[in-house]
């Protein structure tokens, strides 16, 4: 199984990308991160760049393409929330967040496809969230960048399937994480009671499945949602 390849991840300074960028450098893969401040992970080449930033996006690729080369496993992983109900969202709170999670994904996929097109072989993984299919008050704008996602997957599945590269959405649960951490106690104690598994997840939980989903093992799968989430989704 060959585990040398290239990864970029971004949003990779913290939270679930980072414990994604952590698994790939464990399991010997040439890692990037993108940041917008701080560094990513020991045995990490952090790039600067905001996703919303087309120019900057391109620049950061090209960086990590002269130090380790071609971009083949990308991690769209880099997203916002900012939740209010739908009477009190205002335009910004709804452009952020779309031109974050869904632009930002559309950014650096375009960026990626150029040099997995050449190489006849990709992984694209986006993470988008359970709430995109369960949905969830007070995130109008970020559950419809999150079941965007699976529309994207699917349309660069049709479109690139037959070229070796591969387009799947990882859909975590609730992960212990700085986004989940800003819920108030009551919100999570209820939220608690509606996963069958009883608990949020590690970040590491999810980093798993993706360093599998990026894997030889995982060649045939694509266009697929993977729920890490407990079982709160099922059925979604
Ligand atoms: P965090 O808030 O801990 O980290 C978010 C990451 O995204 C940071 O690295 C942040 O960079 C980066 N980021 C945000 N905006 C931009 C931008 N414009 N350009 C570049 N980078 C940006 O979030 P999580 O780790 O919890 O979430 C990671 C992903 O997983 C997100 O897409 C989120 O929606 C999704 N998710 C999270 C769940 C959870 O329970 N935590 C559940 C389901 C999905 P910086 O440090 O510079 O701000």
């Amino acid at each position: 199984m060959s585990t040398d390849r290239v990864v970029l991840v971004t949003g990779g300074n913290r939270g679930i990308g980072r414990a994604i960028a952590e698994r790939f450098v464990a399991q010997g893969y040439k890692v990037a991160v993108t940041s917008r401040s701080d560094e990513g992970p020991a045995g990490t080449l952090t790039v600067r760049a905001d996703v919303t930033d087309a120019a900057a996006v391109d620049a950061a690729f090209a960086e990590v393409e002269n130090a380790l080369g071609p971009i083949e496993i990308l991690v769209a992983n880099a997203g916002i929330t900012k939740d209010t109900l739908l009477l009190r969202m205002t335009e910004d709170d709804f452009d952020s967040v779309v031109a974050t999670n869904l632009g930002g994904t559309f950014r650096v996929v375009k960026r990626a496809s150029k040099g997995m097109l050449r190489a006849r072989w990709g992984r694209v993984i986006l993470i988008s969230s359970v709430v995109g299919l369960y949905g969830s008050a007070g995130q109008v704008n970020y559950a419809a960048s999150k079941s965007a996602l699976v529309g994207f997957a699917r349309s660069l599945t049709r479109e690139l399937g037959g070229r070796g590269i591969t387009a799947n959405v990882v859909a975590p649960g609730f992960i212990e994480t700085d986004m989940t951490a800003e819920l108030p106690a009551d919100t999570q104690a209820e939220y608690k009671k509606n996963i069958p598994a009883g608990r949020f997840a590690t970040a590491d939980e999810v980093a798993g499945v993706v360093t599998w989903m990026a894997s030889d093992d995982a060649a045939y799968i694509s266009g697929a949602v993977i729920p890490v989430d407990g079982g709160l989704g099922m059925g979604h």
